[in-house]
């Protein structure tokens, strides 16, 4: 059936961004724990109506890179988008819990990104747009998943107002207002690796002694950030954009990575669209197929279940129905 506001008891908030709450919710009727985001619009009734009946086509999104959809509603002047659980949470989150994420890990998170990606292109002919770590998700099974990808041209149109971040993965020709395309994506996965194997946004790029640094202070790198890490220099906004646009892209450095990694790095991070790789071509990458056979989940998902601290109990109560005993 559909989804309804009083079906949903909160239980506990995952998160906020621009214009949107996450809250942890159980779904009455089946026992299920959802999230659910909801996002407050200022716009008129039909528009919502409008943005609700368009974003109903994440019912046909099923893709084991694609965060599951249960329903969308309007209700008290809010969007409601449910979607499945993630209980490792989003990777800005868990960059948070650690240094920075080993090698390893990046090469399933890209293998992840790229799968989702592509499934978007072929199937629904759509770019996602907001590449980020704070829309790649991983659980306990070590699952990595996309979510809030653009679906609904009118909800697109109704936030493009609302941007107020610190940060931004979008690439040189989106900030400057040219065309843009799935190409920009890509921009969007190589900057987003390279933040979570330095541990730090890499605008403006760390010189040589600050990545020493930022190495010196834990070899395995897992320890948590102390407040404000890797903040040397701090970018208002503008300049970070303007950074993006002017400067030379951020890069790996191969004492530190291996070669096949900084490699695809560079290729993302071209700021020319047509000398940075499309997907096609990064699906044949040495990084890529280093890392594509699916047999193992298993490393990440004992890394996720370590990293946050997640146990069988929590399992259970996140994953099963509970029953009246
Ligand atoms: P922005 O608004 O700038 O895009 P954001 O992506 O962090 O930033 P939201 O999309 O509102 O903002 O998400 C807020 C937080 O909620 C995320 O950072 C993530 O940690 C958490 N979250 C979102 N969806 C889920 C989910 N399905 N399962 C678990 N946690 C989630
Ligand atoms: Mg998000």
């Amino acid at each position: 059936g559909e989804l309804k506001h009083d079906d949903l008891v909160n239980i506990c908030e995952l998160g906020q961004g621009n214009g949107g709450i996450v809250w942890k919710v159980r779904h009455k009727p089946t026992d299920k724990i959802m999230a659910r985001k909801s996002i407050y619009l200022e716009v008129k009734p039909a528009v919502k109506n409008q943005i609700v009946r368009e974003l109903k086509v994440l019912h046909q999104c099923n893709s084991p890179y694609i965060v599951g959809f249960y329903g969308t509603f309007a209700a008290e002047g809010q969007i409601n988008i449910c979607m499945e659980y993630m209980d490792g949470g989003s990777l800005d989150l868990i960059l948070k819990k650690v240094m920075r994420i080993p090698e390893h890990i990046l090469g399933k998170i890209t293998v992840a990104v790229l799968r989702g990606l592509s499934y978007l292109r072929e199937r629904h002919r759509i770019m996602h747009r907001d590449i980020k770590p704070s829309n790649i998700l991983v659980n306990h099974q070590g699952e990595i998943k996309l979510c809030d990808f653009g679906v609904s041209a009118q909800l697109i149109d109704s936030t493009l107002q609302t941007f107020i971040g610190t940060r931004s993965y979008m690439s040189p020709e989106r900030l400057e207002g040219a065309n843009y395309g799935i190409m920009s994506d890509i921009w969007s996965l190589g900057l987003s690796l390279v933040e979570m194997a330095l541990g730090r946004y890499p605008i403006p790029p760390p010189s040589t002694k600050d990545i020493d640094d930022l190495f010196k202070q834990d070899p395995n790198g897992n320890q948590p950030r102390p407040e404000g890490f890797g903040c040397y220099k701090v970018l208002a906004i503008f300049e970070l954009m303007e950074w993006i646009v002017n400067e030379a892209p951020p890069s790996l450095s191969q004492t530190h990575f291996s070669p096949e990694f900084c490699d695809f790095i560079d290729r993302c991070l071209k700021k020319s669209t047509t000398e940075r790789a499309d997907l096609n071509t990064l699906l044949h990458h040495p990084f890529y197929k280093r890392y594509e056979s699916e047999s193992d989940n298993q490393d990440v998902a004992s890394w996720i279940r370590q990293i946050c601290k997640i146990d069988q109990y929590q399992i259970n109560e996140n994953n099963y129905r509970r029953c009246a005993t």
